[in-house]
């Protein structure tokens, strides 16, 4: 979901036959309902995992294994979960071997699960990509895209802040792990949420999802924008919408 591949991902995978599944971490079992529902729904001929190093979830699974950090249930589940049991080395090391290897192994037993997956047909493979590390972003660039998986163009969906925004597209109860980490990758001060979504019952499952996250978590700061045909359109007040 890193901010800081959405221009690679639009220049050299965005060609309008490439359906994006994007979480933290890039963990195919975290968005294993979402996999596999996209697998039945269409002949997949090609799988690419792209994690990432400098990563924030994988920094999360690393605090939790090597330091006893300990995270919230959803995200334990759907992320750090999948590294139990393995013997992490350094951070250096989980990015770099351990967890594309984890990608490869968590993608391969998901197609095992499919009666239809046939290994010689569906191509696997998982290329790192390196990023450098950044300074701390202002408070004005934490903005979270939720959107379906989708063939969508990058440009035409992102409005002005693609640069800007971590990018989530799972099934929506895939999505909220995901979405966990980046408003704590933030320190809880997460600005901004845009529900990008053209289907109105997956919109509203989103919306639903969110606003519950919001009042559980009390998420004064967080504000959560509803995105139709690349405009803005409605603008949820928080108070109004958890006291009804
Ligand atoms: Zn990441």
């Amino acid at each position: 979901m890193d901010r800081r591949l959405n221009q690679k991902l639009e220049q050299e995978y965005n060609d309008g036959n490439t359906i994006f599944v994007r979480n933290a971490g890039g963990c195919p079992s975290g968005a294993k309902n979402t996999l596999k529902r996209l697998m039945e729904e269409n002949e997949v001929k090609e799988i690419v995992i792209l994690p990432h190093t400098d990563c924030g979830a994988m920094g999360a699974v690393f605090k939790c294994m090597k330091e006893g950090e300990k995270f919230d249930a959803e995200v334990t589940e759907k992320l750090v979960k999948n590294f139990e049991g393995k013997f992490l080395h350094t951070r250096k090391q989980l990015e770099f071997e351990e967890n594309p290897r984890q990608c490869l192994e968590e993608m391969k037993s998901i197609g095992n699960e499919l009666p239809k997956y046939d290994e010689k047909v569906v191509g696997i493979s998982v290329k790192l990509v390196e990023l450098q590390p950044t300074a701390h972003q202002s408070s004005t660039d934490n903005v979270i895209v939720l959107m379906s998986p989708s063939t969508a163009k990058y440009s035409n969906t992102f409005l002005t802040e693609m640069n800007h925004s971590y990018c989530i597209q799972a099934d929506i109860e895939d999505s909220m792990a995901s979405v966990k980490l980046a408003t704590a990758a933030n320190g809880l001060k997460l600005a901004k949420i845009y529900i990008t979504e053209t289907n109105s019952v997956e919109q509203k499952k989103m919306l639903n999802a969110i606003t519950e996250f919001k009042a559980k978590l009390g998420l004064g700061q967080l504000q959560v924008f509803l995105v139709e045909s690349g405009k803005v359109t409605n603008v949820i007040e928080a108070k109004k919408k958890i006291k009804g």
